[in-house]
């Protein structure tokens, strides 16, 4: 017997979740399921690197509790794949071989971290909770642990390794985080990383792996590096393939429209797995983060309901803390803009690189040192404000507060 519901969403995570609370909110009456594969409420993958080093317990992922749900009146299927999605029939089915019928459907199914080709026990990937649990159990004793790729997984998992082991960071690209600063950002950076003991090992790559009492990485340029364990932190490759087999639209991700819709009208995406417009440069594109999915969550749900909500466009924004040190790159942040404007202070380490275009808009800011003023730039690029000058580089409270009203 098939189950009926009006919402089913695909997806427990940011994007999944913030839909829910939209449909809920703006309907009590109106049936919801909620398809995960993931036995457990939402948690944050965003703090999972914490957690693995011992920083925060499991509770302190988790962002709603088991009694949301219920809370919430949604029927939440847990620890259940869903196989395959017939948009015709307004129907899917889940590997059990249960089929649930909607009306309309949103798919966020995020994303899954790329592996490298060659596979060994001690090489990780971070993306679910299961790779968290083993990594725990890795973390312990580690002298020598490498990461391969510079980004949101790789950083912060060597940061909250412990103090003594060794750590290296082998990078294809010329520069840290290089979807979201530029190379002199990167530098600055970069510098900070190696007094706190980091080994950068820049356009290079790990071309072989052989097993021995600690992992032997032989990387390109000839180098040899002995690791207890290699941090597999090559970006990652979206949930498509429902949508594909589904006949749905899809480029690297789900092609969604402005309304967060795919080419099919009942059926929605959101989140790692969608590939909408960015904000800036109006060229489709999957951000992979979690500010994203949520916008793209809220602005599916809304539409879902009948409330015709354009969605702007997504930002690049990523805030992170890395070695004790804060990080942040919102926006556009490649040195093709029309001008850049740059404060540095050696002394206190705070570093502000703002990103202008021809009209003195403000597309882009990269943050190191502080980064409490992130929200006042993200507020300044959606609404394609002009810079208000210099002095905003030298972030006083008084100054943001004059700026922007703020209490
Ligand atoms: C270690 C780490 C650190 C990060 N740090 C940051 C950060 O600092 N800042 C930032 O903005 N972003 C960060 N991100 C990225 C951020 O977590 C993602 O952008 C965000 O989780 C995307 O949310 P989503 O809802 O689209 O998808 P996901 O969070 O990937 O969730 C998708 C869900 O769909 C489920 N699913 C997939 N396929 C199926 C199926 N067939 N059937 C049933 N269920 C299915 C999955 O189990 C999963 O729970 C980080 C990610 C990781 C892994």
């Amino acid at each position: 017997m098939a189950e009926h519901y009006d919402f089913v969403i695909i997806g427990n995570s940011a994007a999944g979740l913030q839909a829910l609370r939209t449909l809920r909110r703006h309907d009590q009456q109106v049936s919801i399921a909620l398809i995960d594969r993931e036995d457990c409420p939402a948690y944050s993958r965003v703090l999972t690197p914490y957690y693995i080093g011992g920083h925060i317990l499991r509770e302190g992922l988790d962002i709603v509790d088991h009694s949301f749900y219920d809370e919430w009146g949604v029927t939440a299927i847990f620890g259940h794949s869903v196989i395959s999605i017939d948009p015709e029939k307004h129907s899917l089915q889940l590997a059990d071989g249960r089929e649930i019928n909607f009306k309309k459907l949103l798919i966020a199914t995020g994303a899954e971290a790329r592996t490298l080709p060659a596979a060994t026990q001690r090489a990780c990937v971070l993306r679910h909770m299961a790779d968290a649990e083993r990594l725990i159990d890795l973390f312990q004793n580690l002298k020598s642990v490498t990461a391969v790729g510079a980004g949101l997984v790789s950083l912060p998992l060597l940061s909250h390794a412990s103090e003594q082991a060794e750590k290296h960071l082998v990078v294809g690209s010329n520069r840290i985080f290089s979807r979201v600063v530029d190379v002199e950002t990167s530098a600055i950076l970069e510098d900070q990383l190696k007094e706190k003991g980091l080994n950068i090992h820049k356009q290079n790559d790990v071309q072989e792996m052989v097993e021995a009492e600690q992992l032997q990485l032989n990387l390109a340029n000839g180098k040899q590096l002995s690791s207890d364990l290699l941090i597999v932190g090559k970006g990652v490759a979206p949930n498509t393939h429902l949508a594909t087999a589904a006949g749905l639209e899809v480029a690297d991700g789900i092609l969604i429209d402005a309304h967060c819709r795919s080419n099919h009208p009942d059926v929605y995406a959101a989140g790692d797995a969608a590939e909408g417009l960015d904000f800036i440069t109006s060229e489709n594109t999957i951000q992979g983060n979690w500010m994203t999915a949520v916008e793209q969550g809220e602005n599916a749900a809304l539409n879902m309901l009948g409330i015709e909500c354009p969605y702007q466009g997504s930002l690049k924004n990523n805030i992170t803390e890395i070695f004790g040190v804060e990080v942040a790159a919102i926006g556009y942040c490649q040195d093709d803009v029309a001008e850049i404007i740059t404060s540095w202070n050696s002394a206190t380490g705070r570093f502000r690189r703002v990103f202008l275009d021809e009209k003195q808009r403000v597309v882009g800011v990269n943050m190191i040192g502080e980064t409490n003023d992130a929200g006042l730039y993200y507020q300044l690029i959606t609404s394609r404000s002009v810079f208000p000058g210099k002095q905003m580089l030298t972030g006083t409270a008084n100054y943001a507060q004059t700026l922007f009203r703020l209490e």
